[in-house]
């Protein structure tokens, strides 16, 4: 299996680049798609004259003007990464849906556990779980 890598930011609905603790080390994206409906054109956020709405809580497909929950949207998209383990320096790739799920992570910085929104995968060589925590601010 060999991911391609975006070339831009255009062709995502995410993307993140960072380091996982002190050794491990993530690229991720989650390439968008063609409208379900009419499959002519990519679905994204809506634009207000011409501006994405990167706020916004649906997609649209800017051809029919289908529009999808992002939620519900964003789970039947794949989540595409490539991942230096840190816990066993492994160096993976892997695919999964996108799927954020509410988990308990020590956040580095208070030093507590906290609840975030995850995408959770197990490492393919340790099986330990890696988390790819929404960034909250
Ligand atoms: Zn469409
Ligand atoms: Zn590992």
């Amino acid at each position: 299996m060999a991911l391609k890598e975006p070339a831009s930011m255009d062709e995502c609905v995410y993307f993140t680049n960072r380091n996982l603790g002190e050794k491990g080390k993530i690229r991720a994206w989650v390439y968008r798609q063609n409208c379900p409906k009419c499959n002519k054109a990519l679905m994204g956020k809506p634009r207000d004259k011409g501006k994405i709405k990167i706020r916004a809580t649906e997609y649209v497909c800017p051809n029919c003007k289908y529009t999808a929950q992002k939620e519900e949207y964003e789970d039947t998209l794949t989540f595409e990464s490539k991942y230096v383990c840190p816990h066993c320096e492994f160096t993976g790739e892997v695919q999964i849906p996108f799927k954020r799920k509410k988990v308990k992570v020590f956040d580095e910085e208070t030093q507590k556990q906290v609840t975030a929104e995850s995408v959770r995968f197990q490492c393919s060589k340790c099986g330990k779980s890696i988390d790819v925590t929404k960034k909250m601010k």
